[in-house]
């Protein structure tokens, strides 16, 4: 039997672990944190609850299909509830707008706002659809497993399709007339990294998901996600240990021989999967090997320009604020300038999680909100920066009131997470959460592959220069992964 060792139990190591055990595979995973999950993070504060990390999920059929193809039907492991108006969007001006993943209600809204959008929906709708499969087949066909595939696949035509000499601004105005709305659906194509007439059109491609695939919640925490695919795993055979930190992958003429347990212990594998992320971050792993100088080109060129300033709020009491909630900038534009020239935003878009509008009964003492807006990655180390971090905390919580959303009085317990606490929490790059930037077409696309050129039998499991939602591709990723090694092994069943 093939040995496996999946270093980390992130969703995407929890995945092909499944996949991998199903089909025969030996696998064990070895988990340097306490818990399995990677980035789903649950802090308990003395009476709040703060969920932070992966927040937003779309595609509920791709988490369903790892069941499936495992054998199981997921309702037995985890209860996933669909949110077909998911994030409720609130103007300065006192508007507000609901994105929803059905058509017919997206109408009605645009017609009190943007009849011109209201009429054009359906085609708006068709397009982005087009976009989103164009994209996506470029993007399967560059979610290459070796580097030279690049250049030899016709990728010419495919990407001339993508309108790309086209602005996402000129883009949408097509569409749509109302300023707000434009700016809305721009700022979710691009994620507030870039200026709506300075991105490609072909981003609108991103607004697919968000407007027609399921956006769903998970009933007991989004821990339960990681927990649920852990729980299938061990049931498959997998073998998951956690406090285990891989400080070696031991290499035979170029083909991975094992791995090795804090400083004593080697295991033998015939494969093993690790983030490209740790192998950049550390000098230890797999010393003097190109296949890192390879990846350092996609995800350090690749790396955001923006941070997160995340508050986390526990109230006295509830607020019916949405279980997602967004508090639209009144001016985008400046926002992104702002942000891009280092400074923090004056008049941010603010994200607000809050599970308690979806499951009071888990959140008894009142909301625990978690706030993000985007700052700019620059000076994380700088006093200035330190000094910044209190002031921005005030300053957020007196723009909430602009919204009508008065909380100081009721807040009872926080904490703010800075660029660098993000940084060494998620091993993000800079501390921004979203992965790498996709200014250019690459960024966006072109996914590392899934396994080395150089060594036979190392694959990886990070796909952050992927957009948007990282857990979806994650779990795309993890299917992907083993795949690669299912087929690799019926060929070489020697390897
Ligand atoms: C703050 C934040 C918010 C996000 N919000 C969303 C969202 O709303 N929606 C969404 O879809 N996605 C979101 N994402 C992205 C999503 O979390 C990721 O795309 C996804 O969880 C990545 O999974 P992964 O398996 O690739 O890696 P990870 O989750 O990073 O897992 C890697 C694991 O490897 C372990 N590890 C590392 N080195 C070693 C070692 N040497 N030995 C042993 N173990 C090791 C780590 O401890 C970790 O558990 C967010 C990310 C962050 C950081």
């Amino acid at each position: 039997m093939k040995k496996v060792s999946i270093i980390g139990a992130g969703l995407s190591g929890l995945t092909a672990s499944i996949l991998l055990a199903k089909e025969g595979f030996e696998v064990t995973i070895y988990e340097k944190s306490k818990k399995v999950g990677g980035n789903f993070t649950a802090l308990q504060f003395e009476d709040h609850l703060f969920e932070f990390g992966p927040t937003f999920f779309t595609i509920p059929e791709l988490l369903e299909s790892i069941f499936l193809m495992a054998g199981k039907n997921i309702e037995n492991y985890l209860d996933l509830e669909i949110l077909t108006h998911h994030t409720h969007v609130y103007f300065e001006n006192g508007d507000n707008f609901c994105l929803s993943t059905n058509a017919e209600e997206m109408i009605e809204q645009l017609k009190k706002v943007d009849s011109t959008g209201a009429e054009n929906y359906h085609d708006f709708l068709a397009e982005i659809k087009r976009l989103y499969f164009e994209v996506n087949e470029l993007s399967m066909n560059l979610q290459i497993t070796n580097w030279s595939k690049l250049v030899k696949i016709p990728i010419r035509n495919l990407i001339l399709k993508l309108r790309p000499f086209q602005s996402l601004d000129h883009f949408l105005r097509k569409y749509f007339e109302n300023e707000q709305i434009i700016q809305l659906l721009a700022k979710y194509a691009n994620r507030g990294e870039m200026l709506a007439r300075s991105t490609p059109a072909f981003f609108a491609a991103f607004l697919y998901p968000i407007l027609t695939a399921d956006v769903f919640y998970v009933k007991g925490g989004t821990r339960e996600v990681p927990c649920a695919l852990k729980k299938l795993a061990i049931e498959l055979g997998v073998k998951i240990y956690t406090e285990k930190e891989i400080t070696k992958i031991h290499l035979k003429n170029n083909q991975v021989e094992g791995i090795q347990i804090n400083e004593n212990l080697s295991i033998e594998s015939d494969y093993v999967l690790i983030s490209s992320a740790q192998l950049l971050n550390s000098d230890t792993l797999l010393s003097d090997f190109t296949v890192v100088n390879e990846r350092e080109k996609f995800i350090v060129t690749g790396e955001s320009n923006l941070s997160q300033f995340v508050l986390l709020l526990g109230l006295d009491r509830y607020t019916n604020l949405k279980t997602h909630t967004v508090l639209f900038s009144s001016d985008v534009e400046r926002e992104v300038e702002q942000i891009l020239n280092g400074e923090f935003a004056e008049n941010p878009t603010i994200y607000i999680y809050n599970p308690a509008f979806q499951e009071p009964e888990r959140f008894k003492s009142g909301d625990c909100l978690v706030l993000m807006v985007s700052i700019p990655t620059n000076d994380l180390y700088s006093t200035s920066y330190r000094a910044s971090i209190a002031s921005y905390r005030h300053h957020l919580v007196s723009e909430l009131k602009k919204y009508g959303f008065d909380l100081e009085e009721s807040i009872v317990e926080e904490k703010v997470w800075t660029s660098k606490d993000l940084k060494n929490r998620f091993n993000s790059a800079k501390g921004g959460i979203h992965g790498a930037i996709s200014k250019t077409f690459a960024a966006a696309y072109i996914r590392p592959p899934v396994k080395s050129d150089e060594i036979k039998g190392l694959y990886f499991t990070l796909v952050d220069t992927s957009h948007p939602a990282g857990s979806t591709e994650a779990l795309k990723n993890g299917i992907h992964l083993a795949t690669s090694i299912i087929e690799e092994a019926r060929e070489n069943p020697l390897i």
